[in-house]
């Protein structure tokens, strides 16, 4: 019997895990730079946290969780996001005590049981940040300039930061009974889960991406419209900040995030390149998250990225990632195989960052040549008996298709001609 990996659980192949990485350690330097340090939580939580952080009637905590009882018939649950578990680790070591403003991220997998599609997957990956210990809105603006920052990094251009406020719990409370009201006259017209939000979480009915509900949204009173003047206060200041560092947002005024515990600023990242499901990221303020899971009065702000989607964005920018400092040594004939390994340690050793691939299966020219192709490789070196001979070797261009025979101690000097030499994990997709 074959066996398969679980439907929505994805490998990543060799093939693609030097953009994983590279894309990691451009995000680990990003955030150092701003002073984030980073926590790793375990996938594996109690129940309760996300049912109490997420939210009884969101469709992550009804619909798409991976829970289970355990030997000892724990309930358990796979984590769906990043932000609970954190908020359960800072309560549970004090971390406020290490710093009044922390600043946390995070990189790694996420589980949620939705219908597997196109940059949508059952173990999915966040890049997560988040500040704890602060509700200015200084806060918010530094996060939101970070987030663009690095997102530029990663080489992407066509982005848009949709941007608004949720207020805080109390206006939060006063819209849902303003939306509730309103709604109520055209009930009919909602779809069947936003009927049942009516009821227990009339936000979310904002959120639906049924036609019609979409329709009926359009016109429905605004939550931005509804601040108290603390809170207008504080979005005002975000807003300020960020035109004032010249980043592009678009003021949403209908924008609620499908998490509960978010007030006050909250956003999404939506990318073209990515078709319909063009959100790569969303976060927001969660001051009262801390508190609720029985922790200090502590308010927060931060975000969540989804990897795959950035990864199918870059992809679609880049449609071929060509290595550029590959070179592959193809050999025939035992005596030129042993000075072929020579010549590959030699490269290795003074031309860092190159990567050097030799023939170990003693193939053909022929399929040497393709297993060079399939490396990606820049450059092939060919060396038979009559090169060795001659203490020659022949340097051929793979991109430009052109060759020469060269004496083989200028091999170094010639490959420094052909190949850009950059340390692997700095060659960037773009
Ligand atoms: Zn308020
Ligand atoms: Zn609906």
């Amino acid at each position: 019997m074959k066996h398969k990996s679980i439907r929505g659980m994805e490998d990543i192949l060799p093939q693609d895990a030097g953009i994983w990485r590279w894309l990691e350690d451009a995000t680990r330097k990003n955030l150092q730079s701003y002073g984030y340090k980073e926590i790793r939580t375990p996938i594996l939580e109690d129940t309760a946290i996300f049912v109490r952080s997420i939210g009884e009637t969101t469709d992550i905590v009804t619909k798409e969780m991976y829970t289970f009882k355990d030997r000892k018939s724990r309930s358990l649950t796979l984590r769906p996001e990043g932000t609970a578990p954190i908020v359960r680790a800072y309560i549970e070591y004090s971390l406020d005590k290490i710093s009044p403003q922390l600043k946390l991220y995070y990189i790694g997998p996420m589980f949620r049981s939705e219908k597997p599609q196109k940059g949508r997957s059952r173990q999915f990956h966040q890049i997560g940040a988040e500040i704890l210990g602060t509700d200015s809105p200084y806060a918010d603006a530094e996060l939101i300039v970070q987030l663009d920052n690095m997102l530029k990094l990663f080489g992407l251009r066509e982005f848009t930061i949709k941007l608004n406020s949720l207020g805080c719990k109390k206006d939060k409370d006063n819209f849902a009974g303003k939306l509730k009201k309103y709604l109520e006259g055209k009930k009919n017209r909602l779809c069947k889960d936003c009927k049942e939000r009516l009821k227990k979480n009339v936000l979310r009915v904002l959120d639906c991406k049924n036609d019609s509900c979409i329709e009926i949204a359009r016109n429905t009173p605004n939550i931005a419209d509804n601040l108290c003047t603390t809170c207008k206060g504080h979005f005002d200041k975000v807003k300020a900040t960020l035109k004032t560092m010249k980043i592009n947002f678009v003021e949403t005024k209908n924008l609620v995030r499908g998490l509960d515990y978010y007030t006050g600023t909250v956003f999404e990242i939506t990318d073209p390149l990515l078709g319909s499901q063009d959100a790569i990221g969303a976060g927001g303020r969660y001051d009262n998250l801390v508190k609720d899971l029985g922790g200090p009065d502590i308010p927060a702000v931060g975000y969540a990225l989804g990897i795959e989607r950035i990864i199918i964005a870059l992809k679609k920018k880049m449609p071929t990632l060509k290595t550029v400092n590959v070179v592959y040594v193809a050999t025939l004939g035992d005596a030129a195989k042993i000075h072929g390994i020579q010549i590959a340690e030699k490269l290795r050793k003074e031309l860092p960052g190159i990567i050097v691939i030799t023939d170990i299966k003693e193939g053909s020219l022929k399929s040497q040549m393709r297993n060079a192709d399939k490396n990606n490789a820049k450059i092939v070196l060919i060396l038979g008996e009559n090169e060795l001979n001659a203490g020659k070797v022949i340097i051929r261009d793979m991109i430009k298709k052109e060759q020469d025979i060269i004496p083989r101690d200028s091999v170094i000097k010639e490959i420094k001609k052909h190949i850009e030499i950059r340390p692997p994990e700095e060659v960037e997709p773009q």
